[in-house]
C-alpha cells in the first residue's frame, strides 16, 4: 500500500516539470492551475493514507484478537502441563513405593522358600525312614514300647499328634508360600499398571509441551506481525502528518504566488503607462530610461537558492553503506552553526522525528515549480508551520539529533511536494 502512495507522489512530481516560455501571463496562470492541481493530488494522497491507516488499524485489532485467543489457549495448556507434571510425580512416587514393596516381598519369599525347602527335606527324610523300616516303624516302636494299654493310648495319641503336626507344618508352609506368591503377583500387576499410567502421562505431557511450543511460536509470529503493522502505521502516520501540513503550506504558496503575480502585473501596467506617457510627452529619452529592474525582470531559477549551511560536504546524494542516501550532509564543528532557508518559502513541518531528529520542511514555489527542502538533525529550530521564510533566513542550529552520528546538516531537495523516498540530488540546483 505504501508503494501506491509513492507511485502517486512520483506521478505528481513528474507531472510538474514546467517549462517556461511564451507569454508570461499565460505561464503564470498555468503555474497557478498546476499548483491547484497539485494540491488536489496531495488531498487524494491524504485520503489514500487515511484508508491505509484504517486498514493497518484493522489488521492490528485482528492480530490482537488472535493473540488474546492464543494466550488463553497457552494459559489452559500451562495449567494442563503443570497438572500432568504433578500426576507424573505422584505416579513416580507410587512406583517407587511399589518397587520397595516387591523387593521386601521377594526377600520374604526367598527366606520362606528356603525354610519350606529345609522342612521338605526333613519331612522327606522322615517319610523315607518310615519306608526303610517297613512303614511306620518308628511310630510302631514307640507304640510297641508301651507298658500298658493306657500307656499305649497315650503313645498312640502322641504319635498321631506328631504326625498331624508334621502335616500342619507342611500345609502351613504351602499356604504361606501361596499367599506370598499371590501377593507378589498382585504387586507386580500393580507395578505394571502404574508404569503404563506413567508412560501415558509422559506421552500426554510431551504432547502438551509440543502444543505449547507451537502456540508460543504462533504468538511470537503474531506479535512480530503486530510490531511490523505498528511500524508501518507509524511510518504512514508521520507521512500523513507531513502531507497534511504540506497541503496548508502549498495553499499559502499559491496565495503568495497570486499576490506576487498581481503585484507584478500592477508594476508592469504602471511601467507600461509610464513608458507610454514618456513617449507621448517627449521624444528624447527613448527606452534607455525604462529599465525598472523589479517589474520587467523575469523570475530566475538560478540564484533562487542559497547554501543552507556553512561547512564541508561529508556525504553526497546516492548509494551509501548498501542503502540509499536521499540527501547531502554538510558538517561544521562548533556551537551555534546557523541553518538557513535555501529559498523563499513557507514552513510546512517543524517537529521532532525519531530518524530525522529536529527537522524542518519548507515548501517553495520557484518559477511556478514547487520544491520542498528538508533540514534534519538540528539541535533546535526557530520557525513554526505556516511561517513564511525568505532565502537565507535562519531557521535553526546545526546539531546531532535523531539517527545521526556527529554534528551535521542532512539536507534534502524534492522537485514538487515532499513524498516518501523521492528526493532528488540538490547538486546543480542548490549551490552547495
Ligand atoms: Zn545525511
Amino acid at each position: 500500500m505504501r508503494k501506491s502512495v509513492i507511485t502517486l507522489a512520483v506521478a505528481v512530481t513528474v507531472g510538474l516539470g514546467t517549462s517556461l516560455g511564451g507569454m508570461p501571463a499565460k505561464t503564470e496562470a498555468a503555474s497557478i492551475s498546476k499548483l491547484k492541481e497539485e494540491q488536489n493530488k496531495i488531498h487524494e494522497q491524504r485520503s489514500d493514507l487515511n484508508s491505509d491507516i484504517n486498514q493497518a488499524n484493522d489488521k492490528i485489532t485482528n492480530l490482537q484478537d488472535q493473540q488474546a485467543s492464543v494466550k488463553s489457549e497457552l494459559k489452559r495448556l500451562d495449567l494442563a502441563i503443570s497438572d500432568a507434571a504433578t500426576k507424573i510425580d505422584e505416579q513416580a512416587a507410587k512406583i517407587e513405593e511399589t518397587k520397595a514393596q516387591i523387593a521386601t516381598l521377594q526377600e520374604e519369599t526367598k527366606i520362606l522358600k528356603e525354610r519350606i525347602k529345609k522342612r521338605n527335606v526333613l519331612l522327606k527324610d522322615r517319610a523315607r525312614s518310615y519306608q526303610d523300616t517297613g512303614g511306620m516303624v518308628n511310630y510302631l516302636d514307640v507304640l510297641m514300647g508301651s507298658t500298658s494299654f493306657s500307656d499305649f493310648i497315650d503313645r498312640a495319641n502322641a504319635v498321631a499328634t506328631i504326625m498331624q503336626a508334621d502335616q500342619d507344618i507342611l500345609k502351613q508352609h504351602e499356604a504361606d508360600k501361596n499367599e506370598l506368591e499371590e501377593k507378589q503377583t498382585q504387586v507386580e500387576k500393580e507395578l505394571a499398571s502404574l508404569k503404563k499410567m506413567l508412560a501415558d502421562l509422559e506421552t500426554m505431557n510431551k504432547q502438551l509441551t509440543a502444543q505449547k511450543a507451537e502456540k508460543d511460536k504462533l504468538l511470537g509470529s503474531l506479535e512480530s506481525q503486530e510490531h511490523e503493522a505498528h511500524e508501518g502505521m507509524l511510518d504512514l502516520k508521520e507521512q500523513e502528518e507531513i502531507l497534511a501540513a504540506q497541503e496548508i503550506s502549498i495553499q499559502k504558496t499559491i496565495k503568495l504566488e497570486q499576490e506576487r503575480q498581481a503585484k507584478e502585473a500592477a508594476a508592469a501596467a504602471a511601467a507600461a503607462a509610464a513608458k507610454k506617457k514618456a513617449a507621448a510627452s517627449s521624444n528624447s529619452g527613448s527606452s534607455s530610461n525604462s529599465s525598472s529592474p523589479s517589474a520587467a525582470a523575469p523570475q530566475v531559477s538560478s540564484g533562487s537558492f542559497t547554501r543552507p549551511a556553512p561547512g564541508v560536504v561529508t556525504s553526497g546524494y546516492g548509494g551509501r553503506w548498501g542503502s540509499f542516501h536521499w540527501g547531502v550532509d554538510i558538517a561544521q564543528s562548533g556551537n551555534n552553526v546557523p541553518i538557513v532557508a535555501a529559498a523563499d518559502g513557507v514552513v510546512s513541518v517543524a517537529h521532532y522525528s525519531s530518524s530525522y531528529g529536529n527537522v524542518v520542511y519548507i515548501s517553495h514555489s520557484i518559477n511556478g515549480q514547487v520544491y520542498t527542502t528538508v533540514y534534519a538533525h538540528m539541535s533546535g529550530y526557530q520557525v513554526s508551520p505556516g511561517q513564511t521564510v525568505s532565502k537565507g533566513q535562519r531557521i535553526g542550529t546545526m546539531g546531532n539529533t535523531g539517527d545521526s552520528h556527529g554534528q551535521h546538516l542532512h539536507f534534502e531537495l524534492y522537485k514538487g511536494p515532499w513524498a516518501y523516498h523521492s528526493a532528488i540530488n540538490p547538486i546543480g540546483i542548490v549551490p552547495i
